[in-house]
């Protein structure tokens, strides 16, 4: 599997191949098999896809996205950062855009992104450890999040790619 991970060609073939991308997951949608069937062919295809990429090379993430941080997460935050909860709420926080519940970092990239990497690893917020979310049950009703991030994640950008040739050999010909 040869990996893409320049992440300005990324963005480029995410606005070519946007119909293709939304044509994919209208197919998915159509298919007559089951959720688990169709993830467990995503987890395998994260795993490897994952284990190529080094995201401590990449970060890009943590510089273009908005973590959603709720009560736990900056609980947990300022005790790592040694702040007195409204302290750090008023110096890093602010709502979560409307419609979304939590609180956000005021700025982007991550105030905690040092060298490139997280300063605050082992607090990071929940919404971090999860992202690019594709580890989470139900790929095919969370096609259109995996359709956002591939544009700003390697690994997500990937794996998708590597779906429309693995679900539609694998799947497309027990179908005849
Ligand atoms: S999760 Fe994606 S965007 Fe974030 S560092 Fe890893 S490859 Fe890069
Ligand atoms: S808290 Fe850490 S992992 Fe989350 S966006 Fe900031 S630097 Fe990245």
């Amino acid at each position: 599997m040869i990996l893409e991970t320049n992440l300005s060609k990324m963005k480029r073939l995410a606005r070519i191949r946007n119909d293709e991308n939304l044509d994919f997951r209208a197919y998915l949608k159509e298919l007559p098999f089951s959720s688990r069937k169709i993830d467990k062919v995503v987890q395998e295809t994260l795993r490897e896809v994952s284990e190529k990429i080094d995201c401590t090379q990449c970060a890009n993430c943590c510089r273009e996205m908005q973590p959603v941080l709720m009560p736990a997460d900056i609980r947990r935050l300022a005790r790592e950062t040694r702040l007195p909860l409204q302290s750090f709420a008023t110096r890093y926080l602010k709502k979560a855009p409307a419609g979304h519940s939590g609180m956000v970092f005021k700025r982007r990239p991550c105030p905690f992104l040092i060298d490139n990497r997280c300063s605050v690893y082992d607090a990071r917020p929940r919404d971090c450890k999860s992202y690019p979310h594709l580890h989470r049950r139900d790929f095919v009703q969370r096609t259109l999040q995996a359709i956002g991030n591939y544009a700003r994640c390697p690994i997500a950008f990937n794996t998708y790619e590597a779906l429309k040739t693995r679900l539609a050999r694998r799947i497309l010909p027990q179908r005849s």
